[in-house]
C-alpha cells in the first residue's frame, strides 16, 4: 500500500482538465480536502502538472476563477459519469474560459517537444478549459469514470482497451481495495 499525503496533488486523471478537478480531494467528506488553498498553490500545480517549467504569477482573482472553473468541470464530468443532465451554469463557466486564448506554443530547437511560450495563469486556465471542452464534447467522454473506492472519488479517463478500469490508480486505490476485501474475507 502506498502512503499518500492528503494534500499532495494527484495526476491520475489522464487529462489536464480531469487532473484540475483532483485539486479538491476526498469529496465524500463534508468539504473534502482543498489542495490549492492559496494562489501560490495553484502556481505550484501549474508546474507539477507540467504546463510550465517556472511558476507563473497567480492573482487572488485568478485563483478564485480557477476554483470556479474546477468545480464547473467537476460537475460536468461527474454528471457525465452518472448520466445526469449537465448543469447549465457549469457549462457557462467552462465556455467562458474556453472562449479565451490559450498560451502560444512552439517546437523546441530540435523539433521534438512542444513548449508553451511564457504562459500567463489566465492562459493556462483557458488551456485547461479547452481540454475540458475537447474531452466532454469528444468521443472519450464516455470513458470518464469515478474511482470505485468509496473513500477516494477521484475522476479519471479510462484508456484501457476494454474500458473496465475501476480505480484512479492501481497502486493506491486498487491495492487498498484488494486489502479490504482480503480482510473482510478473513473476518467472515
Ligand atoms: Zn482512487
Amino acid at each position: 500500500m502506498v502512503f499518500q499525503d492528503e494534500a499532495a496533488f494527484r495526476f491520475v486523471g489522464g487529462r489536464v482538465s480531469v487532473d484540475l478537478t483532483a485539486t479538491r480531494g476526498l469529496r465524500w467528506r463534508d468539504r473534502g480536502v482543498e489542495r490549492v488553498p492559496a494562489p501560490a498553490d495553484l502556481a505550484r500545480w501549474f508546474v507539477e502538472a507540467g504546463l510550465t517549467a517556472s511558476p507563473v504569477p497567480v492573482s487572488a482573482a485568478t485563483h478564485r476563477s480557477a476554483l470556479e472553473l474546477r468545480e464547473a468541470l467537476y460537475r460536468l464530468m461527474r454528471g457525465r459519469v452518472l448520466g445526469e443532465p449537465l448543469d447549465r451554469r457549469a457549462i457557462d463557466v467552462v465556455n467562458g474560459w474556453a472562449a479565451k486564448a490559450p498560451p502560444a506554443v512552439r517546437l523546441t530547437a530540435d523539433g521534438s517537444e512542444k513548449r508553451l511560450v511564457k504562459p500567463t495563469a489566465g492562459e493556462l486556465l483557458a488551456l485547461v478549459a479547452h481540454d475540458g471542452v475537447d474531452l466532454l464534447g469528444g468521443p472519450h467522454a464516455n470513458r470518464l469514470r469515478e474511482c470505485s473506492r468509496d473513500t477516494c472519488t477521484l475522476l479519471y479517463l479510462d484508456a484501457s482497451r476494454a474500458g473496465s478500469r475501476r480505480w484512479c490508480s492501481m497502486e493506491v486505490c486498487g491495492s487498498r481495495d484488494k486489502m479490504v476485501r482480503y480482510r473482510r474475507r478473513d473476518a467472515e
